[in-house]
């Protein structure tokens, strides 16, 4: 009898054969600047951990403390008996740190994306999404019986284009949803969140950042993308966002108008019927809101050593695309030097991935480092040195 099962090594196959699958590496202990990856000691230039909050002291007694008093699960989703006193003031905190009327959390950023985008828009809409947008906005945008559409990377003359031919349509769609990441995790460019929002507004459509790789890193205090534009609620109506990256523990969230998260929490099926997080995550979240709030040096250390890395990289020849952030990336364009380069920075000590097809198109494979508010000045040093002598002897620069 033929193996029903069959495809999965077949299809495993073929990804090892064109080099497309995963090989995953083994961290042994924190997420630190100086961390054991596979065994080897190296310098951590990948993570989305900017701020260096994940092995943090005041992250992880916060977290030890949630454990004594509160246990180690919740129970049960949050409509049930699952909604503890922690997770509540973890939204409060959040809010005021978001200046936002109201804030709710998820269990993941992707949970939040998968479980609000299809409730927010439905059959007879238009959903209008960056061609760049994050995996998890395509598979929320999948999951509504709304139309999509695409328009070019953080083009707003083409997003403006779009949303008149929307309004062409007959019958005219009932609700369009606009959707942006604010910064972009491949490239590190940051949308003009101000200019679609203009557009969006001509046109009568709701706004929806995801602002993943901004928060903790634009904006006064790292408050975000809305805050880095001065930007209205009226204005963006939707601020999602993740706390498995400068925030340093794990949660996904959306900052808004009460009516928002109201509706928000009675709709989304990731969050109704998910269990929630367990005490010591959402304290240790609740203690880097604290942080943030309160010691302002991590985000400013972060930029310090962001412009220094990238001045350095540049006087060195290296192109570093369109990147405006700490996710920069160091432009190869063919996957197989991409591989290499990242092969030799790691015999060196420096662990920074690869990224190439499918995840960029073919010919514009890179190297992704990410900045971390922890490196010390001689760790900087460090990387780019390790750059400069792997650059050379691939002949990059
Ligand atoms: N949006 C963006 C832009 C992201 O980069 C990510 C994480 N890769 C997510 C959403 C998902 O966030 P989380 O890790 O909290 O699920």
């Amino acid at each position: 009898m033929r193996d029903p099962t069959g495809f999965l090594a077949t299809e495993y196959r073929s990804l090892v054969d064109s080099a497309t699958d995963w090989k995953l590496r083994v961290l042994s202990g924190p997420s630190a600047p100086w961390c054991t990856v596979d065994g080897k000691k190296v310098l951590m230039f990948c993570s989305n951990n900017y701020l260096g909050l994940s092995n943090h002291p005041r992250l992880k007694e916060a977290a030890l403390e949630a454990i004594r008093t509160h246990g180690v699960g919740s129970g049960s989703v949050r409509p049930i008996a699952g909604n503890m006193d922690l997770h509540v003031e973890l939204e409060r905190r959040l809010a005021a740190f978001k200046r936002a009327e109201a804030s709710l959390v998820y269990q993941s950023g992707f949970a939040t994306n998968a479980g609000l985008i299809p409730q927010l828009v439905g059959e007879g809409d238009l959903i209008v999404s960056d061609e760049l947008n994050h995996g998890s906005i395509i598979d929320g945008t999948r999951l509504s019986r709304a139309d999509r559409t695409v328009y070019r990377h953080t083009d707003v003359a083409d997003l403006e284009r779009v949303l008149s031919a929307a309004e062409e349509r007959t019958p005219a769609p009932r609700r369009i949803l606009v959707i942006t990441d604010g910064v972009f995790s491949m490239d590190g460019d940051i949308a003009p969140l101000d200019r679609i929002a203009d557009a969006a507004g001509r046109h009568g459509a709701m706004v929806y950042v995801d602002d993943a790789h901004g928060e903790g890193v634009l904006g006064p205090g790292g408050r975000g993308i809305v805050a880095h534009f001065g930007l209205s609620r009226d204005q963006v109506h939707v601020e999602m966002g993740t706390f498995s990256k400068a925030f340093g523990v794990v949660g996904g969230h959306v900052s808004g108008s009460r009516a928002l998260i109201d509706f928000a929490y009675n709709k989304s099926r990731t969050w109704l019927l998910s269990g929630s997080h367990p005490p010591p995550v959402a304290a240790a979240c609740l203690a880097a809101v604290d942080l943030l709030e309160t010691e302002g040096k991590h985000v400013e250390r972060l930029w310090e050593l962001t412009h220094r890395f990238k001045k350095e990289m540049r006087a060195l020849g290296f192109d570093l695309g369109a990147s405006e952030t700490p996710i920069t990336p160091v432009m190869v364009g063919d996957s197989h030097r991409a591989k290499a380069l990242s092969d030799r920075l790691f015999d060196l000590g420096l662990f920074a991935l690869p990224i190439v097809y499918p995840m960029v198109a073919k010919e514009k494979a890179r190297l992704r480092t990410i900045m971390n508010a922890a490196l010390t000045d001689d760790d900087v040093t460090f990387a780019v040195s390790a750059f400069a002598k792997a650059g050379r002897e691939l002949r990059l620069i």
